[in-house]
């Protein structure tokens, strides 16, 4: 079982996305175990898009993501860090699948709805980032041994 840092950028906040990108995810069959609207900082993006600091897009990147509040899921489920990237698609939603998340909501790059992370260990780091080990809730669902 792993568990994985979503957040839901201010596009989706802005656009009304909230339930449906959450729906989506539940649909699919992850769990949810922590959940919070939090207005990010430029500290935060700093340390969250450190490898993304020397790209031109990088000011651009922290104003948007500074602009309005996101909301942070920490969501889990057996290899929930991968199927939570396959339920995404890909960073560019323009080539992103339809089906998914980004291929059916998004059409930039820069506004591309969620953020996910991407392996186990950065799955661990953004999660103590962003819940600080509180708010994050292991409980048993009555589906979860038939799911
Ligand atoms: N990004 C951007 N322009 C680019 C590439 C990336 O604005 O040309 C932003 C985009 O919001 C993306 C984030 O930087 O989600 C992090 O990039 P990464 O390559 O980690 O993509 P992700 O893991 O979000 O799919
Ligand atoms: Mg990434």
């Amino acid at each position: 079982m792993q568990t994985t840092l979503i957040l839901l950028k201010p596009d989706t906040v802005q656009r009304s996305l909230i339930w449906k990108v959450i729906a989506r995810l539940e649909r699919k069959g992850l769990k949810i175990n922590g959940l919070k609207m939090m207005q990010l900082d430029d500290a935060i993006i700093n340390e969250h898009y450190d490898f993304l600091m020397d790209k031109p897009f990088f000011p651009m990147l922290k104003e948007y993501m500074t602009s309005c509040p996101v909301v942070a899921l920490a969501v889990s489920g057996e290899n929930a860090i991968s199927v939570v990237r396959t339920v995404a698609g890909a960073t560019n939603p323009q080539e992103a699948q339809p089906g998914t998340i980004r291929g059916d909501f998004g059409m930039t790059i820069d506004a591309n709805i969620m953020h996910a992370s991407d392996s186990e260990d950065t799955a661990k780091v953004e999660l103590q980032r962003f819940f600080k080990g509180q708010d994050v809730f292991e409980y048993s669902k009555i589906s979860d041994d038939t799911l």
